[in-house]
């Protein structure tokens, strides 16, 4: 297991779209478990693929922050089938946009089609906190940010701290690549 470096906004994998999953192997059940301890490092309750420099389409939830008793869940090849409830806003934020956080509006509830570690197909139903997380992450699996979402003036106030993080990324990587880690 390992903590994996978070690739900030501005990474150039962070705007692709994900690959689907063809191998349900160890490399697979390795990357879930990386991911899963990356996210809980980082206090986060959710974490895409991409987001740790790999493109393909799996990410993780763990809303054991919020909920009691949840566990953290893979979703791999994830598809939503269902958007569906009230609009509900909601302050959002992002491990790969960090000291950022926005109103953002998304549906209430979200029926979602996956596979877990073994290929296995199911089919669930979320809703509030967990439904926000699955269509937040989703959306990294297809190089969408929570701030693509925001309005035009909102996101030109924003422009100048993106630009700033995505420098500082770029910095944080280049240095974890010059001494053979990341
Ligand atoms: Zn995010």
């Amino acid at each position: 297991m390992a903590v994996l470096y978070i690739r900030k906004y501005g990474d150039p994998v962070l705007r692709q779209k994900a690959a689907r999953v063809e191998q349900f192997d160890d490399d697979l059940a390795t990357l879930v478990e990386d991911m899963i301890e990356t996210m809980q490092a980082a206090e986060g309750i959710g974490l895409a693929a991409p987001q740790v420099g790999v493109s393909k389409a799996v990410f993780v939830v763990d809303v054991g922050l919020l909920e009691k008793g949840a566990q953290p869940q893979a979703f791999i090849n994830p598809e939503i089938l269902e958007e569906f409830g009230e609009d509900v806003t909601m302050e959002e934020g992002c491990l790969s946009i960090p000291g950022i956080a926005e109103d953002v509006t998304r549906k209430e509830a979200v029926r979602i089609r996956y596979q877990d570690l073994q290929g296995h197909v199911h089919e669930g139903q979320y809703k509030d906190m967990f439904a926000r997380v699955i269509l937040h992450e989703y959306d990294h699996l297809n190089g969408i940010f929570f701030t693509d979402r925001l309005g035009p003036m909102k996101r030109r106030l924003l422009s100048k701290k993106l630009k700033a993080i995505a420098e500082q990324g770029r910095k944080e990587l280049a240095e974890r690549q010059l001494h053979g880690v990341g």
